[in-house]
């Protein structure tokens, strides 16, 4: 696996193989890597000949700096698992080579749709501009074939996706199922950082979500989020910001129930930590 730092070097790296007609594919990270990473990684390589795996903390869509400063950078450990995982390249640019000028932003304004300012949206205020503005880069340096994207992550994949039918962007967007512990809970870089109670409590988010999956078909909506959110609200310390089911594509809470296109979502901060987790409904 090559370890590669600048956009020129890449570029140079993945010419020859694109002449050479070889489907490349993008995974696109912020490090800290484990299983649900790899899995796309592992989906990647099914799909094309080339894997390039970026790392990169996009200053641009924290909204708290302090969650900025404290994101795991476990760099040895990074790339010993996208070696192991046999990635062909790992795309680690500074800052300063993605944001010549930064801190000065740049401009960067897309229209990504309502669903851009709800859930995340609303709760990170300009989050998905800054995802955006970094995944279009990185599209650009590379200029994958398709890229791969978690789930977990389910307003973000829909964000991209609006984002590469507004720019019309030559890139096949593909999304891969969540990975979750044995227990349930999501895998997350952010996991990291809970302590042994807010492990224990942590396991709430995915209960609540598995609760309204199996009971979906058998109670009223109203009524399924009201028990979702007494379960949240039982566990101490764990702070709920959202819990909704909602259309997949513009994620506003469903009235009556459809057929096809339901998501839940959730987000809650356990104890320091803030928590994402979503199951698709049907
Ligand atoms: P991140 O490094 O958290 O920005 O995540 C990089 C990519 O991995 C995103 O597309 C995430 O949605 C995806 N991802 C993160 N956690 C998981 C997981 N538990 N299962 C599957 N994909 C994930």
């Amino acid at each position: 696996m090559k370890v590669i730092a600048t956009i020129a070097e890449l570029q140079q790296a993945l010419m020859p193989l694109k002449q050479s007609g070889a489907k490349i594919a993008l995974v696109p990270t912020m490090g800290a890597l484990h299983q649900g990473h790899l899995s796309l990684i592992a989906e990647a390589q099914k799909q094309a000949e080339i894997v390039v795996c970026s790392i990169f903390v996009n200053p641009t869509q924290f909204t708290d700096p302090k969650d900025l400063e404290k994101y795991p950078r476990p760099l040895e450990h990074d790339i010993k698992m996208l070696t192991g995982a046999g990635c062909n390249f790992v795309f680690m640019p500074s800052v300063k080579e993605m944001y010549p000028n930064y801190p000065t932003p740049e401009n960067w304004k897309i229209d990504l749709g309502p669903a851009e300012f709800v859930l995340e949206g609303e709760f990170r205020k300009g989050h998905y501009q800054g995802v955006t503005q970094i995944v279009y880069k990185l599209f650009d340096a590379v200029k994958p074939d398709v890229a791969f994207f978690g789930q977990k992550d389910f307003q973000q994949v829909l964000m991209i996706k609006n984002m590469v039918s507004e720019l019309n962007l030559a890139v096949e967007i593909v999304t891969c199922p969540i990975i979750r512990e044995a227990d349930g809970l999501a895998m997350s870089s952010r996991n990291i950082h809970l302590n042994k109670a807010d492990r224990e409590h942590s396991l709430a988010l995915s209960k609540a979500l598995f609760f309204i999956e199996k009971n979906y078909a058998s109670q009223p909506i109203d009524q399924l989020i009201e028990q979702a959110k007494a379960m949240i609200n039982s566990v101490k310390g764990i702070e709920l910001d959202y819990l909704t089911i909602a259309n997949g594509d513009t994620l506003l809470p469903i009235e009556e129930k459809a057929g096809t296109g339901t998501v839940a979502l959730i987000a809650a901060k356990v104890g320091e930590t803030r928590l994402i987790d979503n199951v698709i409904i049907n």
